[in-house]
């Protein structure tokens, strides 16, 4: 399980990130300690304790989360993305701290790595499940990024408004598979939510996979 924002340092005081709380991945976390599965939780910063049970991987930037991510999968049964991962890092992070100038000027970003994307597409013996947050055309956008980062199941998000999505304590989801549209649960608290969707990939990982020893 991954959960919460990433930092991309800037200088040693300044970062880039957003506005994720971490709040939709801890409680799927919890749901499925409840549900009896052992849980690795890897973060990025993050207010909330971690649920007592799991074993908690604390990172920063979306490097550590990608190599945190790339460690883990192989041992897991199911990898749930729910970190809102940085899209971009500053090009250089200064070791100095930045003078303020008078003058407007430019922070060069390049890219950073799609941690779903960068894992094996065949042959992998865990389900992967990935989380869209998206503004407009949720449906569209769902059902592109299930395909291009091969994802088993998709979870989208409507983040336009402020009373769901990041930061609140509620979420409104629709769950997609590779070939249809599963499930959709109207504005609900995030706990909800995660239990619900604990309950969905227990039945589709039944399916598909054998537990690892
Ligand atoms: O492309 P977008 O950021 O909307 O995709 C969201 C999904 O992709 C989430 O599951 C997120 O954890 C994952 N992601 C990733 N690596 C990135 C950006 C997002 O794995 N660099």
């Amino acid at each position: 399980m991954t959960a919460g924002p990433t930092r991309e340092a800037i200088d040693p005081v300044r970062f880039i990130s957003n506005r994720s709380s971490g709040k939709m991945g801890y409680a799927v976390a919890e749901a499925a300690l409840a549900a009896g599965h052992s849980v690795t939780l890897i973060s990025g910063p993050s207010a909330i304790t971690p649920p007592g049970g799991v074993r908690f991987i604390s990172v920063t930037t979306s490097d550590e989360l990608h190599d945190a991510v790339h460690r883990a999968a192989p041992k897991c049964d199911v990898l749930v993305m729910c970190a809102a991962v940085s899209d971009y890092k500053p090009a250089k992070v200064s070791t100095q701290k930045m003078k303020k100038r008078k003058t407007p000027f430019a922070l060069k970003l390049i890219p950073t790595r799609d941690i779903l994307a960068s894992l094996p597409a065949e042959r992998r013996d865990y389900l992967v499940v990935g989380f869209a947050a998206e503004t407009h055309d949720l449906e569209m956008n769902a059902r592109k990024k299930i395909h291009a980062k091969n994802c088993d199941l998709i979870v989208a998000n409507d983040v336009s408004g402020t009373d769901s999505g990041m930061e609140s304590d509620r979420n409104a989801v629709t769950i997609f598979s590779q070939q249809s549209e599963l499930k959709t649960i109207s504005r609900t608290s995030k706990k909800n939510i995660a239990r619900e969707l604990v309950k969905i990939i227990s039945k589709m990982s039944e399916k598909c996979l054998t537990k690892k020893p």
